[in-house]
């Protein structure tokens, strides 16, 4: 039994936000689930994180008011979030003031996303997601599926299928295929998706499309039953899905091999072809690392 957690970096609306969106399903075997869980959580512990959901995007943020304390860096992890509230607090109230009351209301949102981490520094933040995308890249008997679609590549013209149903279809004919070569009666497996997504209606319908019409590669035989939608907040494999899905995004979008070079072992290959992992620039003659060991 394999699961697979998928989760999306980046917005599929062509010409809004980001110029790629990356969808990406990381595939465990099921027996290693608790170790693997175990891993991550000794991890997050080390930085006071246990009842934190790994959020990647909002953790590589600069936190502005965490540069006005001063020696910030040297105190203990209780004065850092006081310090740190105080500050997010008066500056609610000078937004409040001068902005009014929506814009005091949008920055509280803000807020809210990243107060789990307002203890840690930018560098252990980064700190944290290497050595959690490391755990990752050492998984031997993970597998990573993902398709990072450049959404310049369009132009003016949308494509006939939206970006995250494109990507989505790309990743559950990868993992099916992986599921068939590993061969034996036995061998299933489950998608596990974010259940915020906005899309899980939609997604649900394509996954029952394709259980009855095969998608447009293959036939569905291993995978079972349509996405289960998981609290992201609750489930640690979603997290791991999100952060390589912004690993992958930001190598994409401006070259970022960091968090992407720790992670990118991890792509499922057929006979030293990276094939699990596909990046969509078309007519651009790409020539990163995914291209060339697509
Ligand atoms: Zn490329």
């Amino acid at each position: 039994m394999y699961l697979c957690y998928i989760d999306e970096s980046g917005v599929p609306e062509i010409g809004r936000g980001t110029s790629h969106f990356v969808l990406v399903g990381l595939s465990i075997e099921a027996w290693d689930w608790k170790r693997q869980d175990r891993a991550v959580l000794t991890v997050k512990n080390r930085f006071g994180l246990s009842n934190a959901e790994v959020h990647t995007g909002w953790m590589t943020r600069r936190y502005i008011e965490q540069e006005k304390i001063v020696d910030f860096n040297t105190l203990d992890w209780t004065q850092r979030r006081l310090q740190a509230q105080r500050e997010r607090d008066n500056q609610l109230i000078r937004v409040a003031a001068v902005k009014g009351p929506n814009k005091a209301q949008e920055l509280r949102k803000t807020y809210r996303k990243t107060e789990p981490y307002i203890h840690l520094t930018l560098d252990e933040r980064m700190t944290f997601l290497r050595d959690l995308a490391d755990l990752i890249g050492a998984w031997g008997n993970t597998r990573l599926f993902s398709e990072a679609i450049d959404k310049t590549s369009f132009g003016a013209t949308p494509p006939a299928i939206p970006p995250r149903e494109e990507a989505f279809t790309h990743v559950v004919s990868r993992f099916e295929r992986y599921l068939v070569d590993i061969g034996g009666v036995h061998t299933v497996g489950l998608l596990a998706h974010d259940h915020d997504d906005t899309s899980a209606d939609r997604l649900t319908r394509l996954m029952r499309h394709f259980h009855s019409s095969g998608t447009m590669w293959n036939r569905i035989t291993r995978i079972i039953e349509t996405p289960f939608f998981v609290d992201s907040r609750l489930t640690v494999g979603v997290q791991l899905a999100d952060l390589c899905a912004y690993a992958i995004r930001r190598y994409c979008e401006n070259g970022e091999t960091d968090l992407f070079d720790r992670i990118y072992p991890r792509a499922h290959r057929v006979a030293g072809r990276a094939v699990g992992v596909r990046h969509y620039a078309r007519g651009k003659n790409c020539t990163c690392t995914i291209c060339a060991n697509h």
